[in-house]
């Protein structure tokens, strides 16, 4: 029997100071939540997004130059990718941490009227894109032996079928099996590789698919055990656990924050 060795765990509380961070998303929801908590917990923080004005006014907030930049980043474009992850480690000198949080929704139709370029775009910049900062920020963590930690944004979407919901569900159940494959092939270099699949979150994102009716807030909430939506620190919290030495031995995983919703096998929740 091969003899387990006693590994030093973390101090009292998830400490990420010294490590810096990467969130594409970072002006929105759920990425801003994320860049708040990382900056609280100590990271330096490249927040970067399609909205550079809103990265930019964020990373002012959280410290400006020395604690935090901000940049324009289209996860779509493999051009706009390299330079985001060079930039972050011209600023800061590496790069421990990835969380891709871009991501788009797709327009809500039955299949027989969905239109090829939506599925395209969707996939260009759910899928792609998490596929091409993974792998760019991947060979900046491997350098020098240090290894570093990716979380990726899946969705309870592309977990369990959802109607219509061919290209987001499509591309979030990739993003889920990719979390698997990268954390399979990464683990000998030292990076962990994990995914959340958040249920409804308040967002604009989600705001946006209740308000105009295209998701059904009440049916969700009602098989909800929790009762209520997410917050985005909710997913903020979790997401830092995964990148701390906290989960040191956690990799390829892909962790449901729905408030039970996939756990829950019935049509309503229970009262
Ligand atoms: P959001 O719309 O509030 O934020 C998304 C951010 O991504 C925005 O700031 C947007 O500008 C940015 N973005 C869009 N396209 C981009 C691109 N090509 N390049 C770089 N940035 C781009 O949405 P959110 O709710 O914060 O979602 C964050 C992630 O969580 C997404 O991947 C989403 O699919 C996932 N998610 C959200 C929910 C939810 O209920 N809110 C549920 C499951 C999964």
């Amino acid at each position: 029997m091969t003899e387990v060795q006693e590994r030093e765990g973390p101090g009292n509380a998830v400490d990420l100071s010294g490590r810096v961070a990467l969130v594409t998303g970072g002006a929105g929801g759920i990425g801003a939540a994320v860049c708040r908590r990382f900056a609280a917990l100590g990271a330096t923080v490249a927040v970067c997004d399609l909205n550079g004005a809103g990265a930019q006014a964020l990373a002012a907030e959280l410290g400006g130059e020395t604690k935090a930049r901000g940049c324009a980043l289209d996860v779509a474009s493999p051009e706009s990718c390299a330079e985001a992850v060079e930039a972050t480690v011209a600023d800061f000198g590496r790069l421990d941490i990835l969380i891709n949080c871009a991501g788009i929704a797709e327009p809500i139709r039955g299949t027989l009227r969905q239109e090829l370029s939506d599925w395209r775009h969707v996939m260009d910049v759910n899928l792609q894109g998490v596929y091409e900062m993974s792998r760019l920020s991947a060979r900046r963590m491997a350098e020098g032996g240090r290894g570093g930690a990716i979380v990726n944004l899946s969705s309870v979407t592309g977990l369990v079928g959802h109607r219509a919901s061919n290209a987001y569900g499509v591309s979030k159940a990739g993003v889920a099996m990719m979390t698997r494959t990268m954390a399979s092939d990464l683990a000998s270099r030292g990076i962990r590789v994990n995914a959340i699949a958040p249920g409804v979150i308040v967002t604009n994102l989600s705001a946006a698919l209740i308000e105009d009716g295209r998701a059904a807030a009440d049916a969700f909430l009602a098989r909800t055990p929790m009762g209520r939506f997410g917050q985005p620190d909710e997913i903020a919290r979790a997401a830092a656990f995964l990148v701390s030495d906290w989960a040191s031995y956690v990799t390829g995983v892909v962790l449901p924050v729905d408030g039970g919703w996939t756990g829950f096998g019935g049509p309503s929740a229970p009262s």
